[in-house]
């Protein structure tokens, strides 16, 4: 079976052919750092990283390419309000340097927390100032741009493909966008490429250009980084949903516009929201929860990235304290089981054989099947289930699906790491002792009980057993 994966530009699920055998060129939008990447958008990061993951464990090459937006995002995606970056720089009395260097690491060490593989380049919007300004130029010189108010604007009744993405009915382009938003336009549904004219006169980030100093739109760096470094055509470009009406459209147009290659890019996905409450959860809104704000709570990062595989990319996913204590409590179980197999296995052979191949291939063929990882999880779990699979098969097999789920199911098993993790939940019963915060402890006590693993208090401190 062929992998198969839903293309947005399609509306449908497509058998994936990259342009080169064994290679495949991927861009995913980053983040814009302003402030900590909320888990939200840590979906969208674990869904590109599981597609990235299933492309290489199916023998492809990949090419992953991320920027980071240092520049240019406004508080509104029409090119309304404010560069968020510098509106964070002047809220926290930092240089906009110092804001998106702090966040562009923490962004990067969630990532790590999360198992998330590094892309293979990452760009910042500011070091590529002149490739955007390059492009501006090749789609003016094209005869698709105009110049009102000091902006130079793209002009989407030139682009006979505008709005295809988005599935936008060209007739109604005028009555669909909002109305009156920049008088400088011509058509709402129009977008700046270079600012020049800015309603903040202390803008902090401003460069030369042909039409004057400014700055660049949002949209044009993505357009612009993601052909530097993938080329006229590429395989595959990803984002959340959100990207889909104005930013991913507005990336095809400019691409499209200044190469005249129609598609640019072959496949379009989109991961869905995160949502809490049934609201979407957003910086602007203020109800932002991040990462760090889990850990502290002393979940581990990976307890939330088994959350997240366990819904459908292309579905919301709510989120709740109670679904993420349930994907913890699984996690653990889940690791408490191939903990267990790695004491009863004697040697691991490379490759499963019989019933655990067969496991193994149902896993892949649903993976394979535009990324249906909570299936693919739930053959996991059906195989450790299974008493006819031997631990060592077992172990061989839940290996090779690691390597598409990231949940380090097999580093994270070795008996140092199992006792590192018990000294340390000791340490923390003790000290909610000590604190009078019974309820923590007993809590603690409890949950490594339902593990099998009962703590002896003693003279000498406390110690752990296993349950026989
Ligand atoms: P931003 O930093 O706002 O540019 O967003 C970074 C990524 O997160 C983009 O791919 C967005 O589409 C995605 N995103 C934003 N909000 C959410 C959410 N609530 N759930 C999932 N993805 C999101
Ligand atoms: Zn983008």
């Amino acid at each position: 079976m062929s992998l198969r994966l839903f293309n947005t530009l399609t509306r449908s699920v497509e058998d994936f052919v990259s342009l080169e055998a064994g290679r495949v060129q991927m861009y995913a939008c980053g983040p814009t750092v302003y402030n900590y990447a909320h888990i939200g958008n840590l979906r969208t990061y674990i869904f590109e990283d599981l597609l990235r993951r299933t492309l290489e464990y199916l023998g492809y090459s990949v090419e992953h390419v991320m920027n980071v937006t240092d520049v240019g995002h406004l508080t509104d995606d029409a090119d309304e309000g404010e560069d968020k970056v510098i509106r964070s720089a002047r809220e926290q009395g930092m240089t906009v340097w110092e804001i998106a260097e702090h966040f562009t690491n923490a962004f990067f060490s969630d990532l790590d927390n999360l198992d998330v593989i590094r892309p293979t380049i990452v760009c910042k919007a500011t070091d590529h100032i002149q490739d955007m300004i390059g492009l501006i130029e090749r789609i003016e010189a094209k005869g698709h741009t105009y110049i009102s108010g000091g902006n130079v604007y793209f002009d989407v009744t030139s682009f006979p493909h505008y709005g295809e993405l988005a599935m936008l009915d060209r007739q109604n382009l005028q009555a669909g966008a909002r109305v009156g938003v920049d008088e400088n336009k011509r058509n709402p549904a129009d977008f700046v490429l270079w600012f020049t004219n800015s309603k903040f006169e202390r803008q902090a980030m401003v460069w030369d250009s042909p039409w004057g100093r400014g700055y660049p739109g949002w949209h044009i760096e993505c357009s612009a980084m993601s052909m530097k470094y993938l080329g006229d055509k590429f395989d595959i470009h990803c984002g959340g949903v959100d990207h889909i009406n104005v930013h991913h459209t507005n990336e095809i147009a400019q691409a499209e516009a200044a190469t005249g290659v129609h598609p640019w890019v072959r496949y379009w996905l989109h991961g869905e929201f995160l949502v809490l409450d049934k609201d979407k959860m957003s910086k602007s809104l203020g109800n932002i929860m991040t990462l760090s704000s889990l850990t502290e709570k002393g979940y581990d990062s990976m307890d939330f990235r088994y959350f997240c595989l366990g819904g459908h990319y292309r579905s919301q996913l709510q989120f709740s304290p109670e679904a993420l204590d349930a994907a913890r409590s699984a996690r653990l179980s889940l690791l408490d089981r191939i903990a267990d197999f790695r004491r009863r296995a004697d040697s691991v052979p490379e490759h499963p054989e019989g019933k655990a191949a067969a496991y193994l291939s149902d896993f892949t063929s649903r993976m394979q099947d535009d990324l249906h990882v909570p299936q693919a999880l739930s053959v996991l779990w059906k195989m450790i289930k299974d008493t006819q699979v031997p631990p060592e098969q077992a172990l061989s097999a839940i290996g090779f699906m690691d390597r598409m789920l990231g949940l380090g199911l097999i580093e994270n098993t070795a008996e140092e790491n199992l006792e590192e993790e018990l000294s340390r939940l000791i340490e923390e019963r003790n000290a909610a002792r000590k604190n009078r915060d019974f309820e923590r402890a007993d809590t603690i006590r409890e949950d490594l009980e339902k593990r099998g693993i009962l703590l002896e208090d003693g003279p000498d401190g406390t110690r752990w057993k296993r349950k026989r």
